[in-house]
């Protein structure tokens, strides 16, 4: 039996992996399965998949998820700190589908044993990659990428030597507001922001994709996990959402990966990897769909492409700055704090603040050093709320 753990189990990507994991129930020994407010979804898995332990991140829900699996033999706990240690268990691959920076401890933590780390958690690469990296390379244990497109690249690439590899190529849908008039854009609304045209993903990712938010993680996601330069990466528009990333060779040729908008392959892939076994999505009619469209991003709509780049060229902390300055901006909308427009202005006036402030590109990617950042850079733009024009 593998041993698997699924951390941020109840989200989209945590439920997407379950129902690959329970349609081989006799194959997976679940060990840890974590989520959020979602109890009774975290509980009915753990009851039915038949978990070690479920946690829950929220210290308050800690009663009422031990009632809910009272009559179980599944251990309970709750908080960050339960949450890390559960990543200690030892399993042969974990899943980490947190969203936001919380991800990135447990992370670590599943590195630091040696676990194989399939990666959704997006933000812990774009907050402190080289530190994921360090300890997974320190401690022999691999990453693989669950976003579609990293996941796509990473297919590509098998068989290849990276020397070869001229450019990378990751395509975006366009979001939610891909037609709209620009002049418009300052008015979208939480309810307009939150429906993707593509994909059914959890709301933050949602908002992401609206403003390339999304894309802007996913290029610095790129130059983390396949140590490329940021000049070696491009974003395309393709509205299809079935071409997922391409690479480009030094001979000419492009690889490019095709498939369903459907998150269950890019972890399937992760969960048997290195083997490519069947996965239960859709099967590709080319001939009916007939065509696939490709146009480069406007800038002008997607601010945040040119923010990624500056971030990819600071280096250093900047990712932490980037990643919590993102994240509290986009907290700010969903509360009605701040306009959909305004989350780009909040992220680039928090990285001017820091990058002035001494050795923020110069310091070392610690943990320390990022939790630091990542709390600094929240509070700073939470300050930028009252200053935006
Ligand atoms: P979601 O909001 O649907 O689920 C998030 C999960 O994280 C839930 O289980 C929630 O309980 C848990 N969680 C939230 N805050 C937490 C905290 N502070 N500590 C511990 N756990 C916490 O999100 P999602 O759409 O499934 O995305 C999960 C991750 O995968 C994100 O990093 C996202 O960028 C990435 N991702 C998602 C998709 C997608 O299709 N949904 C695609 C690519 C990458
Ligand atoms: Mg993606």
């Amino acid at each position: 039996m593998r041993r698997v753990s699924v951390f941020g189990a109840t989200g989209s990507i945590g439920q997407s992996a379950l129902d690959l994991i329970a349609r081989e129930a006799g194959t997976y020994d679940v060990v840890a399965l974590t989520g959020g407010r979602n109890l009774v979804q975290l509980a009915a898995d753990a009851r039915r998949l038949k978990a070690d332990i479920a946690v829950t991140c929220y210290p308050e829900c800690y009663s009422e998820l031990k009632g809910l699996l009272a009559d179980t033999d599944v251990e309970i706990a709750a908080g960050p700190g339960a949450i890390a240690q559960a990543a200690a268990r030892p399993v042969d691959w974990a899943l980490s589908a947190i969203v936001g920076a919380a991800g990135l401890v447990p992370g670590l933590e599943a590195l630091s044993h040696g676990t194989t780390l399939a990666l959704a958690n997006k933000e812990s690469l774009v907050t402190a990659g080289p530190l994921l990296l360090g300890r997974a390379k320190a401690h022999g244990a691999t990453i693989l990428p669950v976003d579609s497109e990293h996941s796509a690249v990473f297919q590509a690439l098998v068989g290849e030597h990276m020397a070869a590899v001229e450019r990378i190529i990751i395509t975006a849908s366009g979001g939610a507001f891909r037609d709209w008039p620009l002049d418009r854009l300052a008015t979208a609304t939480l309810a307009e922001a939150s429906s993707h045209p593509n994909w059914e993903m959890g709301q933050r990712i949602t908002i992401d994709s609206a403003s390339m938010f999304n894309k802007a993680m996913e290029l610095i996601e790129t130059k983390e996990f396949f140590n490329v330069s940021p000049d070696m990466i491009e974003v395309l528009v393709h509205r299809e959402s079935l071409v997922h990333a391409l690479v480009g060779f030094n001979d000419g040729a492009l690889m490019a990966h095709v498939g369903p908008p459907d998150m269950r392959h890019a972890i399937g892939y992760a969960l048997h990897w290195p083997e490519r076994r069947a996965l239960p999505v859709e099967r590709l009619d080319l001939a009916k769909i007939g065509s696939l469209t490709f146009e480069a991003p406007d800038h002008a709509r997607y601010p945040a492409l040119g923010i990624a780049t500056r971030v990819m060229d600071e280096s250093g902390l900047s990712g932490a700055v980037f990643n919590a300055a993102k994240e509290r901006a986009l907290d700010g909308f969903i509360a009605g704090e701040i306009g959909f427009l305004d989350m780009a202005q909040v992220v680039s006036r928090t990285l001017d603040k820091m990058s002035s402030r001494d050795g923020l590109q110069n310091a070392s990617v610690t943990l320390d050093n990022v939790l630091e950042t990542d709390r600094l850079a929240r509070i700073y733009a939470a300050e930028t709320f009252n200053q935006l024009g």
